[in-house]
């Protein structure tokens, strides 16, 4: 029998899984008649009960495995670990908090069997978000689209199901600076799309806070696209061409009209506040560049794992 791997990153998520657990028995319990399966539970460093949950819930159902990173890593390296773990012919990753439909996965196997190596599963309206996220999204997978060319469909986050080819190539991209959506749509192979609508969290809150938002939204340019390195060359230009313009402009004032000739401190205020607005920003950039190669540069570990239940550890 081919098997299915499930990666649920979770992190503080002590009320959200018991929710899951019921919504994603049933499924399991259909799919086990075709296929074997394993749920790896990552626990991203949480501070409340949630891997007491996951452990009970791997003794009460040997499918389940759980792995503990040693604090908190971020959801993309979570579900990094959770991939990195995964044994299955396909893999499947989705939210604990139940915001992505599950009763979608059915049909993402369908397409796989039929032939698909990666089925991105879709939010097909986001209304159930705030205005605040709503709109940040759009941005984001906006710019993702315009400036770092990815493949990967808009509003597809980590809900997807790789085939083991596709998973394998993407495992083999390790660089620290991980934005997962993005770098699948890099990798390319055959994709398809089911859409699904988003749901409210279960239970709990929000665990992207703004902080970790505008991280991931930095790294998703960033790590992506060098085309921001070369903002200072089109800035350069634009300015190149004001200036002749001014200069144009108060060389035919001092020869034909004198008393339309603005007082030199004005130029001088204007010009030096610019500059240097500009050349902070275009040495933001760089530092921008310069931080991800020095983090890459140190090869530290992508995570740490500080545990595993015992089932899984018997597993490796
Ligand atoms: N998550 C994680 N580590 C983090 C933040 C989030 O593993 O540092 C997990 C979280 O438990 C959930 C998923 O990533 O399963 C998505 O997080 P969340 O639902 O809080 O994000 P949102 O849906 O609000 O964007
Ligand atoms: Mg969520």
């Amino acid at each position: 029998m081919k098997k299915i791997s499930f990666v649920i990153p979770c992190y503080n998520e002590q009320d959200s899984l018991p929710l899951l657990k019921c919504e994603l028995t049933p499924i399991c319990d259909m799919l086990r008649e075709s296929y074997d399966l394993e749920i790896i539970l990552v626990d991203d460093g949480s501070t409340d009960r949630t891997w007491q949950i996951i452990t009970d819930w791997s003794v009460e159902d040997p499918i389940v495995r759980g792995i503990m990173l040693s604090r908190n890593f971020g959801h993309q390296l979570a579900l990094t670990c959770g991939y990195d773990h995964a044994t299955g012919d396909a893999m499947i990753s989705f939210d604990a908090d139940l915001q992505d439909d599950i009763t979608v996965i059915p049909r993402m196997i369908e397409k796989w069997e039929q032939g698909t190596d990666i089925v991105f599963a879709v939010r097909s309206q986001r209304e159930k978000d705030t205005f605040f996220k709503r709109a940040t999204a759009k941005l984001f997978y906006a710019t993702q689209q315009k400036i770092c060319k990815t493949t990967a469909p808009q509003n597809c986050a980590d809900f997807r199901l790789m085939n083991r080819n596709s998973l394998n190539a993407l495992l083999t991209l390790r660089e620290r600076a991980r934005i997962l959506r993005t770098m699948v749509g890099w990798c390319g192979f055959k994709t398809d799309t089911v859409y699904f609508e988003r749901q409210e969290r279960s239970a709990g809150t929000t665990k992207y806070s703004l902080k970790k938002m505008i991280d991931l939204a930095m790294d998703g340019i960033f790590s992506f696209t060098d085309l921001p390195l070369k903002i200072a060359y089109y800035f350069s230009g634009i300015f190149l061409l004001i200036c002749l313009g001014y200069l144009v402009y108060n060389g035919y004032c001092w020869f034909f009209q004198p008393h339309k000739l603005e007082p030199g401190w004005l130029s001088l205020v204007v010009l030096i506040t610019g500059f240097n607005a500009l050349i902070l920003f275009c040495l933001g950039i760089m530092g921008e560049y310069i931080s991800r190669i020095y983090n890459e540069m140190k090869q530290r570990p992508l995570y740490l794992v500080a545990r595993k239940t015992e089932h899984s550890s018997e597993n490796e």
